[in-house]
């Protein structure tokens, strides 16, 4: 398969999005001249009436994200343009419910922000070990949910890298990931392949967080026959497109355009 998709994609309305230039109009221009076909917007959301979001989240509700509707420019050059939304999961509050999420095209579940301290991770979770096993609780967990289109980046904790190649250790040992694995596959639910998973194909030297080491749980995912989407996760123009880099890896996986979750395929393919 081509990479012909990028589904994960923040504009201006994440609060953590601090690019000016980071709209859709120019979104989807970019799309447009690097020959992606589809596009999926998904803004950070915790619903207003839904108990559990933190002070950084209440602002960011559906009204506020929706917003992108208006913002949409006339010209979309062809680009096929999804709504969507990455909400939030914390072991025990969710950002999103089924009712809501048909405001959406799709529903991206993060169950690894790790960083928000005492919000999605109990500071007393440390090490790798401990991290991986919180990791595949949660999975387990966001994968209940049926109105959830994918997981967003599910094999790396935000801002964990120095763990990172241990805990892709201690997931690939486990009992509990073929378990996940053969749980999203039944349910159909996309696993994220995110830049995130990649330093060094973007540049980055890091002794413990390295390329290879989430490559095992993504072949083991497609033997398990999950469905996949790919992922910039860009808050900036400048990563927007970088989705493109990850064909060698796409290439080595094997994967088919049937591997990848229906909705996100090329229509042309
Ligand atoms: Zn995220
Ligand atoms: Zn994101």
């Amino acid at each position: 398969m081509r990479i012909s998709h990028d589904v994960h994609v923040h504009t201006n309305l994440s609060s953590c999005s601090r690019d000016p230039e980071q709209t859709p109009t120019n979104i989807l221009q970019k799309a447009a001249d690097l020959g992606l076909r589809t596009v999926g917007f998904t803004d950070h959301l915790w619903v207003s009436d839904l108990p559990g979001a933190s002070n950084w989240y209440r602002p960011q509700d559906e009204n506020h994200v929706l917003q992108i509707r208006s913002q949409l420019p006339a010209e979309q050059h062809s680009v096929r343009v999804l709504i969507g939304c990455e909400s939030e999961f914390t072991g025990t509050a969710c950002g999103i419910d089924a009712a809501r999420a048909e405001y959406f095209d799709f529903v991206l579940l993060p169950c690894t922000h790790f960083n928000l301290l005492n919000f999605v991770r109990p500071e007393h979770i440390v090490t790798a070990s401990e991290q991986g096993a919180l990791l595949l609780e949660r999975l387990d967990q966001v994968l209940d949910y049926d109105f959830v289109t994918g997981i967003a980046h599910p094999f790396v904790a935000a801002h964990q890298g120095h763990i990172h190649d241990e805990m892709c250790r201690f997931l690939l040992q486990s009992d509990q990931l073929s378990r996940c694995l053969d749980k999203a596959a039944e349910k159909r639910i996309s696993l994220e392949i995110t830049k995130g998973y990649f330093p060094q194909l973007f540049g980055k030297e890091d002794a413990q967080f390295h390329d290879e080491s989430v490559m095992p749980i993504l072949e083991k995912a497609r033997r398990a026959g999950c469905l996949f989407h790919f992922a910039s996760d860009a808050h900036e123009l400048r990563d927007f497109g970088t989705v493109l880099q990850m064909q060698p890896l796409a290439d080595q996986l094997c994967l088919r355009e049937e591997d990848i979750h229906p909705l996100f395929r090329d229509p042309a393919a």
